[in-house]
């Protein structure tokens, strides 16, 4: 097997790799640049564009940097994906009016999935997109480890996927997302849940909490928190469409503690079918913990004519680096004038140091290929009898 990194080996985001054999040629990810500017030209690649040069593509995860290119390939493409992954995104696709794609097989832990002389084995890891997956690429006697994006201190427990993986490769395709902030140790989910407790207790009027509808993991922490200190969880149709999309476990509007409210009329529609469903007047009556988007404003100001705001908190949980928008920084000096706290909460999707090193010892691998990563130099310190190629 040949690997060919067409894009993404130097950068964060954007990733589109190639692996292929003299008689089969697959993607995995074929993403968007996380710079939208970049992203005004396709990358030039007839065979994935133009006609069906590709025999599938192979999808780790939702988030536009992995998957946003996938719309726009040939439609006689095969693609896979997981089945919650797709769930979620055609949820998302739904709510905007987008069109939404149609993978022809869903990625599953272990599940080995044959194309041409390569069989793909996809293993579930954990990261701020749900359902994300490693590829373990075969051919004859080589194999091709990909990690996708991946963390180890979500809630899933890394020594499970670790235990699960082989002990020996051959190539090892590995993100480095975090080495642009060297010794950066991440914090856990569960660490999150505690200081959330610790903000929602001692602060007791509104939290609103804003975040990605789309980080699953992020949901759940925040939800969790919600219920031991006894307020309601408030989510808008779209992240409510989402949350439904993922599973019945994961915090939706048939929980009983779990509520969908709409902030423009017109889409009714996207939360009648629920049983739980609030209006303004009677959210001004409850104790919860409502999650926002910046796009929101409007609403938590009328909100705010409705309810007293005092001792209330708006939680930014996003990467820091957002803060730096125009917009951002807009919708928190509105939401400080509107009487409310900024906290701050969060953790990254990616893996640290510790959790990479501990991934690179248990597959072995004779090479370690970079991507993701604006320091691939990295691998070569914390894992220096490895062979790395930059
Ligand atoms: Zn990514
Ligand atoms: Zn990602």
């Amino acid at each position: 097997m040949k690997i060919n990194i067409i894009r993404g080996k130097n950068q964060i985001g954007g990733n589109i790799i190639e692996i292929f054999t003299k008689q089969t040629k697959i993607l995995l990810d074929a993403g968007l640049e996380l710079d939208d500017e970049k992203n005004e030209q396709l990358p030039h690649i007839p065979e994935l564009f133009e006609y069906a040069g590709y025999d599938a593509i192979f999808a780790t995860h939702y988030h536009g940097d992995h998957l946003g290119l996938v719309y726009k390939a040939h439609k006689d493409i095969p693609i896979y994906m997981g089945e919650r992954s797709y769930n979620i995104i055609s949820a998302s696709d739904n709510y905007n009016g987008h069109d939404t794609i149609n993978p022809i097989g869903f990625l599953r832990h272990k599940e080995e999935i044959i194309v041409g002389d390569i069989t793909v084995i996809p293993f579930l890891c954990d990261h701020s997109a749900f359902d994300s997956y490693m590829l373990l690429c075969k051919s004859g006697e080589e194999s091709i480890l990909y990690t996708g994006d991946f963390r180890s201190n979500g809630r899933k427990p890394f020594g499970m996927l670790l235990s699960s993986l082989p002990k020996k490769i051959n190539k090892l395709i590995c993100e480095g997302t975090t080495f642009s902030r060297e010794g950066y140790f991440a914090e856990t989910e569960k660490s999150l849940e505690e200081k959330a407790f610790k903000i929602f207790s001692e602060n007791k009027g509104p939290v609103f909490i804003l975040q990605s509808s789309m980080n699953i993991d992020r949901i759940v922490t925040v939800y969790r928190a919600a219920k031991r200190t006894g307020r309601i969880f408030l989510e808008d149709a779209y992240m409510a469409g989402i949350t439904t999309a993922a599973g019945e476990h994961i915090p939706n509007p048939n929980f009983k503690d779990v509520y969908a409210f709409i902030t423009n009329p017109s889409k009714y529609e996207f939360v009648s079918k629920y049983k739980r469903k609030v209006g303004k007047d009677k959210i001004s009556k409850m104790h919860f913990v409502m999650c926002v988007r910046t796009t929101m404003l409007s609403y938590i100001k009328s909100l705010s004519e409705k309810m007293s705001f005092e001792n209330g908190v708006l939680v930014y949980s996003f990467w820091s680096g957002y803060k730096n928008s125009e917009s951002m920084k807009e919708f928190l000096s509105e939401c400080e004038a509107l009487g409310l706290k900024i906290k701050t909460l969060h953790t990254s999707g990616h893996a640290d140091e510790n959790a990479i090193r501990m991934l690179i010892e248990t597959v072995n691998p004779d090479v370690i290929i970079p991507v993701h990563t604006e320091n691939a130099e990295r691998f070569k310190k914390i894992a220096p009898e490895f062979f790395v190629e930059i």
